[in-house]
């Protein structure tokens, strides 16, 4: 399918893994330049930048801002547009979890999941909007999650951050609308990546229960379907999102969760 996104460029927040990587893959398949970002073996980060713009033909550029530090997330963004010449969509996708009993949660795991999880889609965003009501036209799409929607036990900095980014969603898509650009979020269940992976251990141990019920009976027993999103069906809604089809869609919570938020 043509979604008409030849020769844009895209910024992918946390794209060296999981569904960051997935999505820049399926937007260089869609004729876009990229600038992925995240942490990695710069052996392995080479690798995937050159395996990407070989494989689609387009030009893939590394930034390495840490998703921490406001300066480097606004640099992200704004080398970005310096060196393609413009910014049509970016992606805030960046994301970490850690699973605990509120009374016994880290207090460095609350302020790194606030700053990668909520603040710095703030951040990406406050540099990106101003060439984008420049040029007229942008598409800026937050991956939040069904956590931006309804609570789970032992997570309460990540659904307090995504519940963050279900409000910044809509606020910055009421402060863009007439200008061209529109600001949604993808609300994911749960996807097979590294990040749900580290996740069975840590809630096994906060339920002391076995890795095999965390999948059965916690992770799965959220998604009516019993099976796990795909990277591939979040590419999909991504795409009609930056096509000029889903121009008229702002501010946007979009469950792909399997009928999860339903219940
Ligand atoms: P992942 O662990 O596979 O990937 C996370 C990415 O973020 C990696 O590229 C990592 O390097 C990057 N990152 C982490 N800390 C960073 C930092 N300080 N600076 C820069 N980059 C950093 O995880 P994933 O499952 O692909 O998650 C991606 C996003 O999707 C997250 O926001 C997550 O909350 C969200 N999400 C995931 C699921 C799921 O089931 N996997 C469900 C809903 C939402």
């Amino acid at each position: 399918m043509d979604y008409g996104l030849k020769g844009q460029v895209a910024v992918i927040t946390g794209s060296t893994s999981g569904i960051g990587l997935g999505l820049a893959e399926a937007l260089a398949a869609a004729g876009v330049d990229l600038v992925l970002n995240g942490l990695g073996d710069p052996a392995v980060i080479e690798a995937t930048r050159a395996g990407i713009a070989a494989r689609h033909g387009v030009r893939v550029q590394y930034h390495p801002a840490d998703m921490t530090r406001p300066d480097e997330i606004a640099d992200l963004v704004t080398s970005t547009v310096t060196a393609f010449g413009r910014l049509d969509i970016l992606i805030n996708n960046a994301g970490i979890q850690h699973v605990a009993p509120i009374e016994d949660f880290p207090l460095d795991a609350w302020d790194r999941i606030i700053a990668i999880n909520l603040s710095s889609t703030f951040h990406a965003s406050r540099a990106a909007i101003p060439p984008m009501k420049a040029a007229g036209r942008g598409r800026i799409v937050n991956i939040a999650s069904a956590h931006a929607l309804v609570a789970s036990p032992f997570k309460s900095a990540y659904v307090a951050a995504k519940h963050g980014v279900a409000g910044f969603t809509k606020t910055a898509a009421l402060e863009v609308a007439q200008a061209g650009l529109t600001v949604n979020a993808i609300c994911p269940g749960f996807v097979k990546t590294p990040l749900v992976e580290a996740q069975i251990a840590d809630q096994a141990k906060a339920r002391g229960i076995s890795e095999e019920a965390v999948m059965r009976d916690v992770i799965l027993a959220a998604q009516p379907t019993k099976a796990f999103v795909t990277v591939e069906q979040l590419a999909g809604l991504l795409l009609y999102l930056c096509s000029d089809a889903g121009a008229s869609v702002n501010g946007a919570m979009l469950s792909v969760d399997g009928g999860w938020t339903a219940a």
